[in-house]
């Protein structure tokens, strides 16, 4: 599975907020028989639709698809050196899909901040700067060697040159995910400014609420998203009922939690969406790639699925809520037999028909 791996520096609130990522129950529901890392969260996508799913379907349960955030421990000035925690955290790094950077925001005289003060502008450029080192490091390590295996040909020279343009933009400053070079044929060096960021804004209650003060915060990252949170408060939320929950979020002002934000918006920057089964069993979501075609989606469920593949039954999921059941959407023509070649769209609800 895709993962998100959360970064930022010491004493952000890093760890109190990756155990409320960790403490929801989707695991047992979903992966009643993987190993989980221990340093691996996982966290539904909120999907309202498919409650409405199982209930015109009485569905047993509802399964809606998930998110992983994996844990990666706190850079500190210098990790790019081997600093501190510096290169096991860079392995990990490489290996996640997408970054989740946590900033502070808080002020609380009882948490040292590790560069004296609260300085979320001065912080993302410690945490960037950090990255693009070590993206120089890889670069100049790499260099050398590809200009080698063009010689000899075992490497392409689009590789070479992408090389050369990335290492242009990081010492020109620019993060790669920001500088529009086409870094499909470097994929391999694992570049950690190459990939999709989140940023996450760890602030006081009185900030969520602050049209202001958020988006000055936003500002500091754009076009990157930013998500606003209390990590105070969702490690709080993460222990209360449904209702006792919404009663909280609505008194921060907050029409949803940060984790709920989190999964939302990291399922999309991983370039996901999903599609929809249902029947007396489960209302399910099931994950997959944007722009992918309907066997493909297929074999999301089972490989014999994408083999077999015969045809989509596609109602969209608006259709049949109006519609009440599948056999009235059928007679009302908002059915359609969907071919290998149709590109799912998010909400779809399907039956495959293929053979064994
Ligand atoms: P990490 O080093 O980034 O993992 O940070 P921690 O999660 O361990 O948090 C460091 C300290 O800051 C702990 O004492 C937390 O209780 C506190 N903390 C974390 N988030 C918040 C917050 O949103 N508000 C306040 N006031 N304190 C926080």
């Amino acid at each position: 599975a895709l993962t998100i791996g959360i970064v930022g520096l010491p004493n952000v609130g890093k760890s109190t907020l990756f155990n409320a990522l960790t403490k929801n129950h989707v695991l047992a529901a979903n992966y009643p028989f993987a190993t989980i890392e221990p340093n691996v969260g996982v966290v539904s996508l909120p999907d309202p639709r498919l409650a409405t799913l199982a209930e015109v379907f009485h569905s047993e349960r509802i399964l809606p698809a998930t998110v992983s955030f994996v844990d990666i421990a706190g850079i500190v000035r210098g990790a790019s050196e081997g600093e501190g925690l510096g290169n096991q955290f860079l392995a990990n790094i490489r290996e996640a899909d997408a970054i989740a950077q946590v900033v502070r925001g808080f002020t609380d005289d009882d948490v040292v901040h590790v560069e004296g003060a609260v300085n979320p502008k001065g912080d993302l450029e410690t945490i960037n700067a950090e990255l693009m080192l070590a993206d120089l490091q890889t670069l100049e390590k790499a260099i050398p060697r590809l200009e080698k295996d063009v010689k000899s040909k075992r490497a392409d020279a689009a590789t070479l040159e992408a090389a050369v343009a990335a290492k242009d933009a990081l010492e020109r400053g620019v993060l790669l995910s920001h500088s529009g070079l086409d870094l499909a044929p470097i994929r391999e060096l694992g570049l950690m400014t190459a990939k999709p960021y989140i940023y996450v804004f760890n602030v006081d209650e009185a900030v969520l609420t602050d049209a202001a003060a958020r988006a000055s915060l936003e500002e500091l990252v754009a076009p990157a998203h930013a998500v606003f949170l209390d990590a105070k408060i969702e490690s709080e939320l993460i222990d209360l009922d449904p209702s006792d929950a919404a009663e909280l979020l609505a008194s921060t002002g907050q029409d949803e939690s940060g984790i709920d934000q989190l999964a939302r918006i990291g399922f999309d920057t991983l370039g996901l969406q999903t599609y929809l089964t249902a029947g007396p069993k489960e209302a399910r979501a099931w994950t997959i790639g944007k722009g992918w075609k309907a066997p493909q989606a297929a074999g999301v469920i089972h490989t014999d699925f994408e083999k077999g593949f015969i045809k989509a039954e596609v109602i969209s999921f608006e259709d049949l809520v109006s519609a009440g059941s599948v056999v009235e959407a059928r007679s009302r023509g908002r059915a359609r037999l969907e071919g290998k070649d149709y590109v799912m769209k998010d909400g779809d609800v399907v039956e495959f028909r293929f053979n064994v």
